[in-house]
C-alpha cells in the first residue's frame, strides 16, 4: 500500500510537471516579442482590401456568376450540382439584402456578420442563369473567365456594382464610385487548369485588364475589384457547404492581404497552422482569435500564466 501510494505521487508529479512545463502562454513580464513580426505583416488593424465593417447602412455586395464548360461530363448526375443547371444551392448560398441580417445560418453573409461581431455585411446577387463556355477546361482561366465576362456583359449593368471607392490599401469607402466593380466570384462547376479549388483573382491579364464592360465599368483581375475564381467540383464534393470555407477563404485574401499564416510565431516560435481562415494549408473554417484581432474585430489582453482566468465558448463569446 505505501509503495503504490508513492507510485502514485510519483505520477502526479509528473503530470504536474509535464504540464508546466508546456507553456504556450505568456511566462511571467513577458514582453510583447510577437508584436514587431505583426507590425512586418500587418501595418494595420482592418481590411486591407476589403472593408473589415460596413457601418452606417452600407454592405459590400459581390456579383456572383456560375459558370461551366460545355465539354463537363464529370458527376453528371450530382445532386447538388447537376451538369448543365445551376447548383440547387444557387440562390441559397449568400445572403442578398442586408435585411436579412444576421442572415441565415451556412450562408457566407452570415459567416462574415458573425465573424465581424455583425459589422460586415458582404451579400451578393446572383446572376440568374448559368454560363456555358464552349473551350477545353484545361485552358487558362483567365481566357475562361474573360469569356464569361464577355457573354453576360449585354444583359448587366455592372455600374450598379461600383458602390465603393477602394483607391488603396485600408482605404474603402461606401456610396462613392470608383468605376471599378467593386466584388466579384466566377464559380465554376469544374474548372482543370491547375490544382488550386480557389485562387483570388480572374486571371486577366494585359490588354484585357482590367476588363471595360459595355456599360464602361472596368473589372480588375485583383485590386480594387475583389475578384475570385472558385472550382466547386474538386473532390467531386459539390455542396457550398463543403466550399464555404474556401469562398470565405478567398475573400480573406482581400480583407487580409496576399500571404498567409498571418499570426507567424504567436508560441515559442512556432507558426500556428491549422487553426483560422487563412493558414496555407489545412485551415478551418472559423476566423483565430489573431485573425479577428487583425480586423479590428476584437482586443485581447495579457493573461500570465499564473493568473487563474476561465474561459467561456470562444466561437460565442469572442473571448479566448
Ligand atoms: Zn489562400
Amino acid at each position: 500500500m505505501k509503495q503504490f501510494l508513492i507510485s502514485l505521487i510519483f505520477i502526479y508529479a509528473n503530470i504536474i510537471y509535464s504540464q508546466s512545463d508546456y507553456q504556450c502562454g505568456m511566462p511571467p513580464n513577458y514582453q510583447e516579442t510577437y508584436q514587431p513580426g505583426y507590425q512586418v505583416n500587418y501595418p494595420q488593424i482592418g481590411g486591407q482590401f476589403a472593408p473589415a465593417k460596413t457601418l452606417n447602412g452600407a454592405y459590400l455586395r459581390i456579383f456572383c456568376v456560375f459558370a461551366q464548360f460545355q465539354g463537363d461530363n464529370k458527376d453528371p448526375n450530382d445532386p447538388n450540382w447537376p451538369v448543365n443547371q445551376m447548383p440547387v444551392w444557387a440562390n441559397s448560398f449568400i445572403g442578398t439584402n442586408i435585411n436579412q441580417a444576421p442572415y441565415p445560418i451556412n450562408t457566407l453573409s452570415n459567416y462574415f456578420y458573425q465573424m465581424s461581431n455583425g459589422t460586415n455585411h458582404i451579400i451578393g446577387y446572383i446572376h440568374p442563369t448559368l454560363i456555358t463556355v464552349n473551350a477545353p477546361s484545361t485552358q487558362y482561366y483567365g481566357t475562361s473567365n474573360r469569356t464569361v465576362l464577355q457573354q453576360i456583359d449585354a444583359t448587366v449593368n455592372f455600374t450598379y456594382f461600383d458602390q465603393w471607392s477602394m483607391p488603396g490599401t485600408y482605404q474603402q469607402t461606401p456610396n462613392q464610385q470608383d468605376n471599378y466593380v467593386d466584388a466579384i466570384y466566377i464559380i465554376w462547376r469544374n474548372i482543370d487548369y491547375d490544382t488550386w479549388g480557389g485562387i483570388a483573382n480572374l486571371g486577366l491579364t494585359y490588354p484585357n485588364n482590367p476588363y471595360i464592360t459595355n456599360d464602361g465599368a472596368r473589372i480588375a483581375d485583383r485590386i480594387p475589384t475583389i475578384s475570385m475564381t472558385l472550382d466547386i467540383g474538386g473532390k467531386s464534393d459539390y455542396t457550398f457547404q463543403n466550399k464555404l470555407g474556401l469562398l470565405a477563404h478567398e475573400y480573406g485574401h482581400y480583407l487580409f492581404g496576399a500571404g498567409h499564416n498571418f499570426e507567424l510565431a504567436a508560441c515559442s516560435g512556432t507558426a500556428q497552422r491549422g487553426l483560422g481562415l487563412m493558414p496555407a494549408w489545412a485551415g478551418s473554417l472559423a476566423m483565430n482569435p489573431h485573425e479577428k484581432f487583425l480586423l479590428g474585430y476584437t482586443t485581447y489582453t495579457d493573461v500570465f500564466y499564473d493568473t487563474p482566468k476561465t474561459l467561456a465558448d470562444y466561437q460565442t463569446s469572442h473571448i479566448s
